[in-house]
């Protein structure tokens, strides 16, 4: 979908998408805006609507993701061993810290393509040398973090130039590491490769990586800094709701999507009437 209709009061009447190059009009009496952190405040920047706060597409944020990797001696076959789960969350205020907030530790599973493509990008191998490591991939095993990244004001999903084929501007993520989210990943590092040499890993090395997209349309009690109010309600338009990952409004240290399903049962329930603020 690419666009909304609206009546004279603001509210939304009608949602319009195009299919095999044909516009349809979808009337409606609410909307539930779900199109993730990056397509949601795309389109309402595109479309001008529920900005009253100039926050659509401000507070972006992505998970501080840093991975340390290793050789074992016995076999791990990292994509049928352990699976990516929960380690532990004693990082999540780790008392030497010289940052804020913190970071949980989790195993990982992977799959071979994504395993060399990881070895291309975070050792810079390439061609023989690369095809050479990955013989390796059975003795392979990783940990790796999800650590709270901080929002900023120069981290913000914009609108670029290009256009796609319905017409709307694509676009643009501007994203970078600030002083903390470096200082966790840094500590995150050291943390886990002590405890890759300590289990017998050998040719350990980091990935640094960020993971999830996060924030864009945040949810707040004050309309003047806030997309959405607690119930993921738009401030500004009546009956628009948005139930996705743009309304965290911070990252948290971990795996998004179940907070996603718990805001979404919430905000359903909000809107049916039956409680949430
Ligand atoms: C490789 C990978 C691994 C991940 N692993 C985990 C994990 O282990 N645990 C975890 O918690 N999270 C994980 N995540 C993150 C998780 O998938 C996302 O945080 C979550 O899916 C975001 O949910 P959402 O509802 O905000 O958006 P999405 O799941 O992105 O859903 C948005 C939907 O809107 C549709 N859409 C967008 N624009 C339009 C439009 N204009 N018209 C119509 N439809 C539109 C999209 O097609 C999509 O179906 C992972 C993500 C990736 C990419």
């Amino acid at each position: 979908m690419h666009s909304f209709e609206r009546d004279a009061s603001g509210r939304i009447t009608a949602v319009v998408y195009r299919s095999n190059g044909i516009d349809h009009w979808q009337r409606c009496a609410a909307v539930f805006l779900c199109a993730g952190a990056i397509e949601t405040p795309r389109l309402l920047l595109h479309l001008g609507l529920a900005n009253s706060s100039g926050q659509v597409g401000r507070n972006y944020m992505a998970h501080v993701a840093t991975q340390v990797w290793g050789i074992f001696e016995q076999e791990m076959r990292p994509n049928r061993g352990f699976p990516a789960s929960l380690i532990t969350e004693d990082m999540l205020r780790p008392p030497d810290a010289d940052f804020s907030a913190g970071y949980l530790v989790q195993s990982l599973g992977i799959v071979p393509v994504t395993w060399a493509t990881q070895v291309a990008r975070g050792r810079g191998l390439w061609g023989q040398r690369l095809v050479d490591y990955i013989q390796k991939f059975n003795h392979v095993a990783g940990i790796g973090i999800n650590g709270e990244c901080l929002s900023q004001p120069g981290n913000f999903l914009e609108l670029s130039d290009e256009i796609d084929e319905t017409g709307m501007r694509k676009p643009r993520v501007n994203f970078s590491y600030g002083a903390n989210e470096r200082s966790m990943s840094q500590h995150a590092a050291k943390f886990m490769t002590a405890a890759w040499q300590a289990a017998g890993a050998s040719d350990i090395w980091t990935f640094e990586r960020s993971a999830h997209t996060i924030g864009t349309c945040r949810m707040g009690t004050d309309r003047d800094n806030a997309v959405v109010d607690g119930s993921g309600r738009s401030f500004d338009v009546e009956n628009l709701w948005i139930c996705d990952n743009s309304v965290f409004p911070s990252a948290l240290a971990a795996n998004p999507a179940l907070t996603i399903m718990a805001l979404s049962l919430r905000t359903a329930e909000a809107f049916l009437g039956r409680g949430a603020p």
